[in-house]
């Protein structure tokens, strides 16, 4: 893969023409290349930042790694480290941990999110039919075109193509030149922290411990250390600052081990700082333009399913004869992983008589039910999208949730079952709206 180097002004082409180009070298912009690319495509791939150390996507489902190996990304030969992941250990406050491991045994891939990064372009750099346009940032975009600034913004570079993919995250320029406004919904910030592994009480599985302000979730990215990510509400990003308040209100519910090697990381360095926004997945682009990845839509990465989507976002677009084609194709299933991952992350910090009674619900259904675990498995690591596999699922718990009501609502005071039925109808409104919508 040619590159100019940020460090090389001088280097960078006035004009330059390509079949494909990419905005946007995150994780879904080098898989969309690297797609293409294969396709014996000439791909322009332009990234705006360096490699840098942001909190972003570390745990790969199955479904992502497999898209990358099917790539050609293989990150033990790259020497990248990472670590392998079962599945899902759940720790609901005050009783036994639920494992909810893959279907079939498939594994995910945990990885710091530089080195995935990494991963993705060190295969690319072995493709003599993609040039990187390193530091440089789109400026403007029409169709079959696009102007890049210089990393030292003196100099404009023009890039033609037949399509422009936009891969350039949450505030897409791409976007906002296709009419689409940005308008992201926050929820909430994610504090991240690394820990040594050793320390997790299931350390081959993405451990998520319920409870605290806002769910943590914990996993390997490679054999010694781990990620802590630590949901926290928007109204408390403060503890940013304050890693003793963090530590405090989250203790709880976290594991001693955990706890401990939480502080003595913290004690040495700040947690990383991300915000949770939620943009729905609607628009994929047109007429020779196409969005994937968090281009298209975001959620929260309690479910981590953001780079799975993209990667699925990356091979359908490189296979499909025209944007709209890729549209249609993606919109069928593209926003079941969304809707599972707003719906759980709702789920486990909501305090309403409904919610409380549906977590209970769905705490008991996985623990009862094989079927249950395998089916939730399925949604979670991307593998199942239709629409109406969530919707059976959900109709099941609400009728779990309802059943079990019913049965207690002799003991209970009349006020809460009332609480806990209008709470399940929010739930089913909620659901019925956003999963009917496209
Ligand atoms: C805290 C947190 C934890 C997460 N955990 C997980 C997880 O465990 N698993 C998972 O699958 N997902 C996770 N996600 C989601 C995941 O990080 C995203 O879905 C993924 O990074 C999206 O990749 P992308 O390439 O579409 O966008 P981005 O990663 O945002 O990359 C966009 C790229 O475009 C570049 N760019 C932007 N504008 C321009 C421009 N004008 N010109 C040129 N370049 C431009 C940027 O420099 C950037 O490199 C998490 C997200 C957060 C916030």
């Amino acid at each position: 893969m040619p590159r100019a180097g940020s460090d090389e002004p001088d280097s960078f082409p006035a004009q330059t023409r390509a079949d494909v180009v990419v905005v946007g070298g995150g994780p879904v912009g080098c898989a969309t290349a690297l797609a293409f690319a294969r396709t014996g495509a000439r791909v322009c791939l332009v990234d705006a930042r360096p490699q840098s150390l942001r909190l972003g996507g570390e745990w790969l489902h199955p479904t992502g790694a497999g898209i990358l190996a099917d790539l050609g990304v293989d990150f033990a030969a790259e020497s990248i480290p990472h670590a392998p992941g079962r599945g899902f250990a759940i720790f609901p406050k005050e009783s036994d941990p639920i494992v909810l491991p893959y279907v079939g045994g498939e594994l995910a891939v945990g990885c710091q999110h530089h080195l995935l990064i990494e991963a993705i372009q060190k295969t690319l750099a072995r493709c003599p039919n993609v040039t990187m346009l390193a530091g440089c940032r789109v400026t403007e975009v029409a169709r079959g075109r696009v102007a890049v600034a210089t990393p030292d913004r003196k100099r404009s570079i023009e890039v033609t193509a037949d399509l422009v993919v936009g891969a350039d995250g949450r505030q897409s320029v791409v976007r906002q030149m296709l009419g689409h406004p940005g308008g992201s919904q926050p929820i909430s910030y994610m504090l991240g922290v690394l820990i040594e592994a050793s320390a997790l009480p299931c350390t081959e599985f993405g451990n998520v411990f319920l409870g605290g302000p806002g769910p943590v979730l914990a996993f390997r990215v490679d054999v010694n250390q781990a990620r802590v990510c630590f949901d926290v509400p928007a109204d408390r990003v403060a503890w940013v600052r304050n890693p003793s308040g963090l530590l405090a209100a989250y203790q709880p519910t976290l594991p001693r081990p955990v706890h401990e090697a939480c502080e003595r990381a913290l004690a040495v360095a700040p947690p990383a700082v991300a915000a949770n926004q939620w943009l729905r997945r609607r628009q994929y682009g047109r007429d020779g333009v196409a969005l994937v990845g968090d281009a298209v839509g975001h959620c929260h990465p309690l479910c981590a399913v953001g780079m799975s989507v993209g990667f699925l976002d990356a091979v359908t677009l490189a296979k499909s004869k025209s944007v709209e084609e890729y549209a249609s194709s993606r919109r069928s299933g593209g926003r079941v992983p969304e809707l599972l991952s707003m719906g759980l992350y709702d789920l486990f910090v909501g305090a309403d008589a409904g919610t409380s009674e549906l977590r209970e619900a769905v705490y008991h259904t996985w623990r009862s039910s094989a079927a249950a675990r395998h089916d939730t498995m399925r949604l979670l690591a991307v593998r199942e999208t239709r629409r109406a596999a969530l919707g059976v699922t959900f109709a099941r718990l609400l009728v779990a949730a309802s059943r079990r009501v019913a049965l207690g609502s002799v003991r209970r005071p009349v006020g809460y079952t009332l609480g806990a039925v209008a709470g399940f109808a929010n739930w089913a409104g909620w659901f019925a709206r956003e999963s009917l919508t496209n």
